[in-house]
């Protein structure tokens, strides 16, 4: 039989061979996946016994992130602004960076009195609107997807956080099926990477990942120039346009605003301090 404390140190013995950055923390993550347990439970647990079946599993998934699956799609879960978001590989896991995204918006909306309507553009697994909906409880929040995956994970993530009355899921390219609509804000977290940079991503990205949600084209600004064309039609007068953008494209992104009417534009960091929001205001 063996304990947890063996299989934890044989799992990141295998994932430090393979060149994992945290072999110890990933091990911990897929025995807890597997046997159910919080990582305090594995931590002081390492006397108890593993069944065949559950070491068996274990190293499967060990192998699994030895090639350089990421976590989040071993265990099919993924933590962003406090809740929590069903993922599989259909879909950009949620990044850490990304939650500036949603704050940003969560404070604009505390500036609005009643109810506020919110686009989000390629929503993928919905973190950003559904988080958004979840901690503004007057926002009604439409989110599309041309991904069938991401729309059927979208609707699935809507239950599991209980926003599902007040978002509404579509199937449709960028911001076609809402093109008579008008929203107080439009944010989007589109694939921004230039294509010739897509191949010397690191390997958990590159391998794994949707490419589609990650290529933006021979700039890595191609989405960004159809969506604020959309947006300044589907904006109401006062609203906003929010989108993450890479560390690098705040001017260019700034430019591609200010030519299609909106102003008041801010560029903000990340946790990293790097550029990674930009928001910017339709006057009229
Ligand atoms: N920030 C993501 C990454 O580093 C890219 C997200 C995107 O293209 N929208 O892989």
């Amino acid at each position: 039989m063996v304990k947890v404390f063996q299989a934890l140190s044989s799992g990141s013995s295998i994932l430090k061979k393979a060149g994992s950055s945290s072999p110890r923390l990933d091990a911990e993550l897929i025995l807890g996946f597997v046997l159910n347990w919080d990582r305090i439970k594995i931590m002081t647990e390492g006397e108890s016994e593993l069944s065949g079946a559950e070491y068996e599993s274990f190293l499967r998934y060990i192998e699994d992130r030895a090639k350089g699956m990421p976590i989040a799609y071993i265990t099919g879960h993924k933590e962003f602004m406090g809740l929590d978001f069903y993922i599989e590989p259909g879909v950009l896991i949620p990044r850490a960076d990304t939650e500036v995204i949603a704050e940003t918006v969560i404070r604009e909306c505390k500036s609005i009195d009643g109810q506020v309507s919110i686009a989000d553009v390629g929503c993928g697994s919905g973190a950003i609107g559904i988080s958004i909906a979840h901690y503004v409880k007057y926002a009604f929040v439409t989110m599309m997807d041309i991904s069938d995956s991401a729309v059927e994970i979208s609707n699935k993530n809507a239950d599991l956080n209980h926003v599902k009355e007040r978002v509404k899921i579509i199937k449709g390219n960028l911001m076609e099926p809402v093109a008579k609509e008008e929203f107080d804000f439009v944010v989007s977290n589109p694939p921004y990477i230039r294509t010739d940079v897509i191949q010397s991503l690191q390997r958990d990205v590159r391998d794994f990942e949707p490419h589609i949600a990650l290529d933006g084209g021979r700039d890595g600004l191609k989405y960004y120039r159809q969506i604020t064309m959309s947006a300044s039609t589907c904006i109401k007068a006062g609203g906003m346009l929010v989108y993450e953008i890479g560390f690098d494209q705040g001017k260019a992104v700034a430019d591609i605003m200010l030519r299609a009417g909106f102003s008041n534009i801010n560029v903000l960091k990340d946790l990293a301090g790097m550029d990674r929001c930009i928001i910017g205001k339709k006057i009229c």
